[in-house]
């Protein structure tokens, strides 16, 4: 059975609609499908709809944004509930929030003599609820200041660089609070992907497991064989559940992998899976 518990829409930073994510998804070979849009939960209806439609189950997720002692981490819940007021008041003010940074990133561009990055990033967005840097780096190789959207996060956008704002998310109790309050379970999100230290992965995780966390993902876009079996060990270690995800985006992205597939968890792991109804 082919799994994907984390991929994005329109709603977020993707390029496919939440019913063209479930078509795509499902003519892979997908069978359990969780939507994990960034800090919305606005695609959820409609995946639903298609994933009836083509007889694949839907899972519903959403991916939050975290602060933790500096950095951003991202956590995905799963099975949560989208009515839930305590989520969605979380995630509401993560959203308002963007726009205040994107004025910042478009003030710190204008220094740079790149202008209208404000109302230039607005008219890309697909949502106009849900701006994130991609949508900044889509106006960057739109109005011809770097040629591909990884030179806007080299060049301007990334952690530490030249137009990058620091910004204040959630607090991770919180998040894993509001998550555990709708009814679903907290997963750290990619967890390969952060570059820490040993001694700061542990910190992570027994955090996140101290604050309610259950889960996180031992594979993640295109892993290796290594990277899974590191994970899948860690996992067991912490006693965490194992998840997995494509953290699709779009075609030829950044990290992500084919929507709708991942490979095999290697067999030590708990998959989350067992643990979300249908
Ligand atoms: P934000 O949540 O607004 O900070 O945007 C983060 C999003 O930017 C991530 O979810 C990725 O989709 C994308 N992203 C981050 N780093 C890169 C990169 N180096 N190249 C392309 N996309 C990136
Ligand atoms: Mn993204
Ligand atoms: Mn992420
Ligand atoms: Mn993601």
């Amino acid at each position: 059975m082919s799994i994907d518990l984390h991929c994005h829409s329109t709603v977020s930073d993707g390029a496919l609609t939440p019913a063209e994510v479930v078509l795509r998804a499902s003519a892979n070979g997908c069978r359990l499908l969780a939507l994990t849009d960034h800090d919305h939960t606005g695609g959820l209806a409609a995946a639903h709809a298609q994933a009836k439609q083509s007889g694949i189950t839907l899972i519903n997720g959403v991916e939050i944004s975290v602060s933790w002692r500096g950095r951003t981490i991202h956590i995905v819940g799963l099975n949560i509930s989208p009515e839930d007021e305590v989520l969605q008041t979380l995630l509401g003010r993560l959203r308002s929030g963007r726009l205040q940074r994107l004025q910042a990133i478009a003030d710190k561009l204008a220094k740079k003599g790149i202008s209208d990055a404000y109302e230039g990033t607005l008219a890309l967005a697909t949502n106009i609820d849900m701006v994130t840097r991609t949508h900044i780096a889509d106006f960057l190789v739109r109005s011809g200041h770097v040629n591909k959207k990884a030179d806007a996060f080299r060049k301007y956008l990334g952690d530490g660089k030249s137009c990058s704002v620091k910004h204040q998310w959630a607090e991770l109790a919180e998040v894993v609070t509001a998550i555990r309050h709708a009814g679903g379970i907290a997963v750290i999100a990619h967890p390969m992907r952060y570059e820490l230290s040993a001694t700061a992965r542990r910190n992570l995780f027994s955090d996140f497991k101290a604050c309610g966390g259950e889960a996180i993902e031992v594979h993640s876009g295109r892993s290796n064989l290594n990277d899974r079996l590191n994970y899948a060990l860690l996992a067991q270690q912490f006693d965490f559940l194992a998840s997995c995800g494509s953290d699709f985006h779009r075609d030829g992205d950044f990290g992500g992998g084919l929507l709708g597939c991942c490979p095999e968890l290697p067999p030590i792991c708990k998959p989350v899976w067992d643990h979300l109804a249908d």
